[in-house]
């Protein structure tokens, strides 16, 4: 599992991070950071509910 982001879409708002807190982080400079881009499989379903919950529909899964 491989965690995508899409720069162009994501407005740093930090939802996923709330979820996610291991996965995501954003910076004072309001930049998003994946701290784990190929997760394990265990984190798999807090990956899918950040993906849900972006607003911005910025992050996916690539398996
Ligand atoms: S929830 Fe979506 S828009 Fe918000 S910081 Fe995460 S990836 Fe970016």
């Amino acid at each position: 599992m491989k965690i995508r982001v899409d720069r162009d879409l994501c407005e740093a708002n930090a939802v996923c991070t709330g979820i996610a807190p291991d996965l995501f982080e954003v910076d004072e400079d309001d930049v998003l950071h994946v701290l784990d881009a190929s997760p394990p499989e265990a984190m798999r379903p807090q990956v899918e509910r950040a993906v849900a919950r972006c607003p911005r529909a910025a992050l996916s899964i690539e398996d």
